[in-house]
């Protein structure tokens, strides 16, 4: 640790290890996986909270306990069930590396969970802060965990005043990480850095609360606003996609994404990101003809939903659509498939079953709920 830190002194590292514990132990919120630290059960809450606020992750957390109790339980579910329950949640290859490291422990290791931060690492979807994690909660591995809230509470401590996603401040925050972690009680220390950085140490700190006040570096100098330091540049992507719903025979088309795509295996109206220039309800169009081969026309907007996903701000259009020919009476011709890896046509009311991302979601849910006026009469109720 630095020199300038007041943490480079043993002793003084020892007290701050003491309250920051103490800290921990008056406060800690009572979520529903420290009632007993089962290694299954905090695994599920560590991949659930990541991207998500606390409230909303236990009720998550919960309603997953509720299906999938064990580690057996969700190994034997069906993909479809699983991605279901994680819908809203975002990231879906997270929900679907969960299925395929529980089927891996189940079938390889006879159902015993790994127990160390190495045998974690291992398993599909679990990179070195899960892996931490949960070898530190559940096991009580002394290994640090280091994620953003973690690099804002060292940066502040130490005072970092270079990005923090630079090598350099990445050494000095896993070695002063290694430092401030008592030996033996890793289950606390981590989940009180953890908590430490949502309730106080919080993107605006408040030090007068803080446990760890008195060896704080920022604190003392006047900086903690302006730590940790972002790398200049780097703004929010602006994405326009057009999408919307075909309709025949009072039934909607929908596909399923391959599984290797962003949102794979989840299921979605067919439709795309606008080129430049080109105006959405073209868009729609093109990107019907070219995923399914089908030549659609726009019958009306439906209306533009908004939402972000990593550093992407994205603006959906979306359309009510009919085929081009507007021929109605038997099923239309088969698609030809070339961004899905399968479809149905499914009538409004069945859409409420099948797993979607969110944009899509909302845009399934306005459709059945009756939220888009005239247009939404195009959808017959039952
Ligand atoms: S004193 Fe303030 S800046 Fe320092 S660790 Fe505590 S809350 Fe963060």
């Amino acid at each position: 640790m630095d020199n300038a830190s007041p943490l480079s002194r043993r002793e003084a590292l020892a007290q701050a290890q003491e309250a920051l514990l103490a800290w921990f132990g008056a406060h800690m919120r009572p979520l529903p996986w420290r009632r007993d630290y089962d290694p299954y059960r905090v695994w599920i809450s560590e991949i659930m909270l990541q991207q998500t606020q606390m409230e909303r992750g236990v009720q998550y957390f919960e309603r997953w306990m509720d299906a999938f109790p064990t580690l057996e339980a969700l190994a034997g579910a069906p993909e479809e069930e699983v991605l279901k329950l994680w819908e809203g949640l975002g990231y879906y290859a997270r929900a679907r590396n969960l299925i395929k490291a529980a089927r891996a422990v189940v079938q390889e290791r006879g159902g015993a969970f790994p127990a160390s931060f190495e045998e974690l690492r291992a398993l599909p979807g679990i990179g070195p802060y899960t892996a931490a994690a949960v070898a530190s909660i559940a096991f009580q591995e002394d290994v640090p965990c280091i994620d953003a809230n973690v690099e804002r509470i060292i940066a502040r401590l130490l005072d970092i005043d270079t990005p923090v996603k630079e090598k350099a401040a990445q050494e000095a925050i896993a070695e002063a990480a290694r430092l401030l972690l008592p030996r033996g009680r890793a289950r606390e220390h981590n989940q009180a850095m953890m908590e430490l950085g949502a309730l106080v140490c919080a993107r605006r700190p408040d030090c007068p609360r803080c446990p760890l006040s008195p060896w704080c570096l920022a604190r003392k100098r006047d900086t903690a606003e302006h730590r940790p330091v972002k790398k200049p540049g780097a703004g929010p992507v602006e994405l326009v996609l057009a999408s919307g719903v075909l309709l025949h025979g009072g039934r909607c088309f929908i596909q399923k994404r391959e599984e290797d795509d962003v949102w794979g295996g989840l299921w979605e109206f067919p439709g795309g990101c606008a080129e430049k220039g080109e105006r959405p309800e073209k868009a729609v169009v093109r990107e019907y003809l070219e995923e399914t081969g089908f030549a659609v026309k726009v019958l009306g907007k439906y209306g533009v939903l908004k939402s972000t996903y990593t550093n992407h701000r994205i603006t959906l259009h979306f359309y009510a659509l009919a085929f081009a020919g507007d021929k109605p009476g038997p099923a239309p011709e088969a698609p030809v498939l070339t961004a899905a890896s399968e479809s149905r046509w499914v009538p409004v009311k069945e859409l409420a079953g099948f797993a979607m991302p969110s944009l899509y979601r909302k845009a399934a849910d306005a459709l059945s709920g009756g939220q888009w006026g005239m247009l939404g009469l195009l959808f017959p109720k039952a």
